[in-house]
């Protein structure tokens, strides 16, 4: 099996560009502290991507559902090929003991 082939089976990196223009929209989207466990991965033309968004424990279902949303809508105006994007929302944790659970 050639590179290519393995690249539609495995999903290649979309490119260095595509996830800095990821990282900019969710870095600077309205009500979004914070994100992790950002993924991209390009098959063939198309664009795949996941990432955790972290929002004020306070905010209601509703508005972060409308977070969620609007940040998926902007990501695949902003990102050509971009063919599915899922965004999970998760509270913002206030513990200072360091350690990250993700
Ligand atoms: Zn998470």
């Amino acid at each position: 099996m050639g590179h290519d082939a393995i690249n539609v089976l495995m999903g290649a990196s979309p490119g260095a560009d595509v996830m800095t223009k990821i990282k900019d929209v969710c870095e600077n989207f309205p009500r979004v502290k914070g994100f992790h466990k950002f993924r991209a991965r390009r098959v063939g033309s198309r664009i795949f991507a996941d990432v955790h968004v972290l929002v004020d424990p306070k905010l209601s279902v509703k508005d972060s559902h409308e977070v969620a949303t609007k940040l998926e809508r902007r990501l695949k105006t902003k990102v050509s090929n971009l063919t599915s994007v899922v965004v999970h929302v998760e509270p913002v944790r206030r513990c200072k003991s360091g350690k990250k659970r993700q």
